[in-house]
C-alpha cells in the first residue's frame, strides 16, 4: 500500500530488532545512517507532519479498497500481534491452501515483508502490492523487487508480483468497479534481473547493524531523495543556522551542495566566483543588514495593473483518490469552497457534493465576481486549473469563466520575482509564511494546509451529527477566509511600500 511506511509493518515489527522490514530496507537504500537510526535510535526521528500522516492514511484507504479486487481474504495483520505470530499464521494459511491472504508475512535472509494481497491461482501464488498513485516510481519498483526476492525464496510455487496502481482514465459512474479502477503490471522481469543485488544489499545492511556505530555519512542531496529523510532535523540542526546558504531561495540543491562541499557554508562566504547573479547579492545584503529587498518600481508596476473595485478570492479543492462523484476520475480536483473578501465583508460558497454540484459552483463563482474589475489571488495556479476544468464541463459558461481568470492579479508573483523579499521568508513564499512575517492579526484556524482541509472535507461528508457537521464546515470556511484576508492585506502592505 503506502510504500513509505505502514502502520501494520511497525505493529508487526515490534519484536524483531534484527529483521529488516521493507521500510528499514528503503531507508538503507536512501542512506545507511538513516537505516541505522531507524533500527537503533528510532527516537531521533522527526515528528511526522500532518500532511505526511494524511498521505499514509490515504495509502491505507486505497490499499484496503484494493482488497475488493480479491475479496474474502484472511487479514494476517488483524489476527497477529507481532511478526513471529504473523509468520506463523501465514505459514498455516499457506499449508491450508487459503485462496486469498492480506498482509501475508514472510522472511528470508533477514528481510521481513508483508504482502498486500496474496492469491493462490491454479496452484501458484501471485502477489499484489498496491500504490495510491498513477505512476510507478523507482522507489515503488525497488520495494516490489525486494518483496519478489523474499517471496521467490520463501514461498514455494510463487509465480509473480504485480504492482497495482490507480487508473487515471477511470471515470466513476454510480458504483466503483475495482477491476477498472486499478491497473496492474508485473515486476517479474526487473526482479529476476536484480535477485543478486538484493542478496548483496541485505548482506551490507546487516554489516551496518553489526558494526554498531553510526555510519559516517554527511548531509547531501540524498537527504531529500526519494523523500525528505525522517532524521533530517537531527543531521541538519548544526547546518541550518540563520546565515546558512541553505536559506538562499531560488538555488537548486545541486548548486548549494557544490558550495557546501567546497567549504562555503554561510551566505557571507558567497562571492562573485560562486554566483554572479545580481539577485544573489541583493539577498546576501538583505540577510547581512536584516532588511528586506524592496523594488518599489516593480511593486508599483504590479499594483498599477489592479483596477477597482477589487475582491480577494481563494478556493479549496477536494481530490479523493477513489472517486465518489459521477463523471469524475481518481484524484480529480473538485472545488467545494470559494471565499471572497472585498475589504469589508467576507462571503463564501460551499457545496457538499451530495451530487455533482459543479454547475452550481460555476454559476455562483460568476455571480459573486461579476461586479469586480480585479480579483486578488495568491498563487492562483489551482484556481486557474479549476476554472479551466469548469470551462471544459460547461462550454456555455466559457466567456464568463474566462473573464474571471483574466481579472486575476496574483500577489504571489511580487514575492516570487523578488520585488519584495524578507530574509525571514528564507526559501518559503507560501501565503502563510509571507503573511506571518509581514502582517499582524492573521491567525490561521486549526487547519494548516490544503491537504488537511481536504481531510476535513471528507470528515464533513461522513459526519452524521448535524452540529458537528456545521462546526467542521465553519472551520473550513474560516481557513479559506483567512487566506482571502491575508491576500487582501498583502496588497495594502505593498501599497505602503511604494
Ligand atoms: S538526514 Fe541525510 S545524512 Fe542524515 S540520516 Fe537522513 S539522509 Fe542520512
Amino acid at each position: 500500500m503506502q510504500s513509505y511506511e505502514k502502520e501494520t509493518e511497525s505493529k508487526l515489527m515490534n519484536n524483531t530488532i534484527n529483521l529488516i522490514s521493507k521500510t528499514a530496507y528503503l531507508k538503507f537504500e536512501q542512506c545507511k545512517k538513516a537505516f541505522y537510526f531507524y533500527k537503533k535510535h528510532p527516537y531521533l526521528r522527526d515528528k511526522i507532519s500532518v500532511d505526511k500522516q494524511l498521505t499514509f492514511k490515504r495509502g491505507h484507504q486505497v490499499g484496503d479498497f484494493a482488497q475488493s479486487l480479491f475479496p474474502g481474504g484472511i487479514d494476517v495483520s488483524k489476527k497477529a500481534k507481532n511478526s513471529t505470530e504473523g509468520l506463523e499464521l501465514t505459514k498455516t494459511l499457506i499449508e491450508n491452501k487459503t485462496p486469498v491472504i492480506y498482509e501475508a508475512t514472510f522472511s528470508f535472509n533477514d528481510a521481513l515483508i508483508m504482502v498486500d494481497i496474496l492469491c493462490l491461482e491454479n496452484g501458484h501464488y501471485t502477489a499484489y502490492e498496491v500504490k495510491s498513485s498513477f505512476k510507478i516510481s523507482d522507489i515503488y519498483l525497488k520495494d516490489a523487487c525486494l518483496q519478489y526476492y523474499v517471496l521467490k525464496n520463501a514461498l514455494p510455487n510463487f509465480d509473480d508480483l504485480f504492482l497495482v496502481t490507480l487508473n487515471q482514465d477511470y471515470i466513476f459512474e454510480n458504483e466503483i468497479n475495482p477491476k477498472l479502477l486499478f491497473k496492474k503490471r508485473s515486476v517479474k522481469k526487473e526482479s529476476e534481473k536484480n535477485l543478486p543485488y538484493f542478496e548483496n544489499q541485505l548482506f551490507e545492511a546487516q554489516l551496518v547493524l553489526e558494526q554498531n556505530k553510526i555510519p559516517n555519512i554527511s548531509i547531501g542531496k540524498h537527504c531529500f531523495k526519494p523523500y525528505q529523510c525522517d532524521y533530517f532535523n537531527n543531521c541538519w540542526k548544526d547546518t541550518i543556522n540563520e546565515d546558512s546558504i541553505f536559506n538562499l531561495p531560488l538555488l537548486d540543491k545541486e548548486k548549494l551542495f557544490e558550495w557546501y562541499n567546497s567549504g562555503i557554508l554561510s551566505i557571507n562566504q558567497v562571492g562573485e566566483e560562486q554566483d554572479s547573479k545580481e539577485i544573489i547579492y541583493k539577498i546576501k545584503a538583505a540577510y547581512f543588514e536584516n532588511k528586506p529587498i524592496v523594488n518599489k518600481e516593480k511593486i508599483a508596476s504590479f499594483l498599477s495593473t489592479i483596477e477597482l473595485p477589487i475582491i480577494a478570492l481563494d478556493m479549496e479543492m477536494w481530490g479523493p483518490a477513489i472517486p465518489k462523484i459521477n463523471g469524475t476520475k481518481p484524484f480529480e480536483q473538485l472545488p467545494y469552497l470559494v471565499c471572497f473578501f472585498d475589504g469589508k465583508n467576507h462571503s463564501s460558497v460551499f457545496i457538499d457534493y451530495k451530487s455533482d454540484e459543479r454547475k452550481l459552483y460555476a454559476d455562483k463563482l460568476i455571480e459573486s465576481t461579476s461586479n469586480y474589475k480585479s480579483i486578488l489571488v495568491y498563487d492562483g495556479t489551482m484556481e486557474k486549473m479549476v476554472i479551466n476544468n469548469l470551462i471544459k464541463l460547461f462550454p456555455e459558461l466559457k466567456t464568463d469563466l474566462e473573464a474571471i481568470k483574466n481579472k486575476f492579479k496574483d500577489v504571489f508573483d511580487v514575492f516570487l520575482e523578488f520585488s519584495y523579499y524578507h530574509p525571514l521568508f528564507k526559501t518559503n513564499f507560501s501565503l502563510k509564511t509571507v503573511s506571518n512575517v509581514l502582517l499582524e492579526n492573521i491567525n490561521y484556524s486549526k487547519i494548516t494546509s490544503g491537504l488537511e482541509a481536504m481531510a476535513y472535507f471528507d470528515r464533513f461528508r461522513n459526519e452524521e451529527n448535524l452540529v458537528e457537521k456545521e462546526i467542521i464546515k465553519q472551520e473550513l470556511i474560516d481557513y479559506c477566509q483567512t487566506d482571502t484576508l491575508a491576500t487582501y492585506q498583502l496588497v495594502d502592505f505593498l501599497l505602503s511600500c511604494i
